[in-house]
């Protein structure tokens, strides 16, 4: 009698955990039944990577790890066992889909179609699992096993992966179900947040940042909440019409905690990075001696385009000095906003507007060697369901597919099969 292995969820996590299974042999002496509640599997999957899908960042897993943050400590050992070379050759030798190396280490299909990819995964498991589409698990509970109640009935497993997802782009199908179901379960969740999200200005800053829409330039950035500094880093912004997104602005939105609504909160933006106050008066003294007969924001727009030049200008009312006489007192204004421009915020990034969740099952409760939770032996969770975020360039997707990996081969030497 062949042993049974649900996976609930069926996203990039669940996806890549049936196929590893596969890959393992896993699947020939047992049955592997994955449950998703859309139509259709990995709807989230096929809009990563702006629908070209960055399926992973070739480095090596010591400089992986860096980029999960907290839980780099964790990951480590998943990321060891299944590096990004192992993903790549699982795309081009086990689902056939060649790839290539862009900017910064990211790898994606050569294809550049994200639903090629999703396409490739499902044709690659659905001779040998069972693919239940339109069907939600509305319950788990352990009893012999699993029983798992669903909106087309009930389902025995005699073990489980749980791969659910987080809390983000709540439309792909991801709405939280795995905090629900593992904290029935027995287990502890983190409080989740956004992560990688665009970031919304309140009503003072949000005029500025609209009239500068779709002006993006490198900018070094502070979080500062009650007045404490909280978080920097550097990397391109993008002003829009809610406020500011780009990669740096996504990637510090992690930082920015719920309850900064009504609070002293803001973005400083240091608009001309490596480049000390000091050092930019100078700079900004020497131009206004050689050219007596500019406008201080033609000569701003040496530093930045000229549409931030004459915006942070008209914030100082020296928007229609010329260089001629530009005191000091103005010169320390338009220091002030060059190098430490505040976009007040207006709450906590929308969760729904994340690419990734922070927060989710504690990783204090869960075997970094093999995903299997410590309170309930045969459950593995994988993916965004875990307390696990990672910087953008392909992190998230390699996550799920090392734990996938774990996972697959734990479930394996338990020679439950
Ligand atoms: C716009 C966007 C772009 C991104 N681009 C990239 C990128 O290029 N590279 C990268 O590495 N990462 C990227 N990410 C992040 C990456 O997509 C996620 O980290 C990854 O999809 C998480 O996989 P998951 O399987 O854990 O969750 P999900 O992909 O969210 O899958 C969870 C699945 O579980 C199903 N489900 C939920 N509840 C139930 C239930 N009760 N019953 C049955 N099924 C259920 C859902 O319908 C869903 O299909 C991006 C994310 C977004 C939103």
């Amino acid at each position: 009698m062949k042993k049974s292995i649900g996976i609930i969820g069926g996203g990039a996590a669940g996806l890549f955990a049936a196929c590893q299974l596969k890959r393992l042999g896993v699947t020939e002496t047992a049955e592997v039944t994955l449950i998703e509640k859309n139509g259709i599997p990995g709807r989230k999957l096929t809009l990563t990577g702006h629908g070209r899908c960055n399926i992973t960042n070739r480095k090596d897993a010591s400089r992986l790890k860096e980029g999960y943050h907290e839980a780099s400590k964790f990951i480590y050992p998943a990321l060891m066992e299944f590096e990004p070379e192992d993903t790549v050759s699982f795309y081009e030798n086990v689902i056939g889909l060649k790839v290539k190396e862009e900017d910064n280490n990211r790898i994606f299909p050569v294809c550049d179609s994200a639903v090629k990819v999703r396409d490739a995964l499902v044709s690659y498991i659905s001779d040998y699992s069972k693919i239940l589409c339109g069907t939600e698990v509305t319950g788990i509970s352990v009893k012999d096993g699993f029983e798992v109640a669903t909106s087309k009935g009930q389902y025995h497993f005699d073990t489980l992966i749980l791969s659910c997802g987080g809390s983000s782009f709540r439309e792909t199908g991801s709405s939280g179900d795995s905090y629900r179901f593992a904290e029935s379960l027995g287990h502890t969740v983190v409080p989740v947040r956004a992560a990688l999200a665009p970031v919304n200005a309140d009503k003072d800053s949000v005029d500025f940042c609209r009239a500068l829409s779709g002006v993006s330039l490198d900018a070094g950035i502070s979080l500062y909440c009650e007045g404490k500094k909280t978080a920097s880093m550097s990397g391109v912004i993008l002003f829009a019409g809610f406020g500011l997104t780009g990669p740096a602005v996504m990637e510090i939105s992690r930082e920015i905690l719920h309850d900064v609504a009504g609070k002293d909160a803001y973005l400083e933006l240091d608009l001309v990075p490596g480049t000390s106050d000091e050092e930019f008066d100078r700079k900004l003294l020497d131009l206004i001696g050689g050219h007596p007969d500019t406008k201080i924001a033609t000569l701003l727009s040496g530093f930045v385009p000229q549409s931030v030049a004459s915006a942070v200008t008209a914030r100082t009312d020296c928007g229609d000095l010329y260089a001629q006489g530009f005191s000091k007192d103005n010169r320390k204004k338009i220091c002030r906003e060059m190098k430490h421009l505040r976009i007040r915020l207006k709450g906590a990034p929308d969760l729904n507007a994340a690419y990734v969740t922070r927060g989710g099952v504690s990783l204090k409760e869960v075997d970094r060697k093999t995903m299997e939770s410590r309170l309930v032996p045969a459950l593995y969770i994988i993916g965004e369901a875990l307390d696990i975020d990672g910087i953008s360039g392909g992190y998230n997707l390699q996550a799920c597919m090392s734990e996938a990996y774990l996972a697959a081969k734990a479930i394996l030497s338990k020679k439950i099969c």
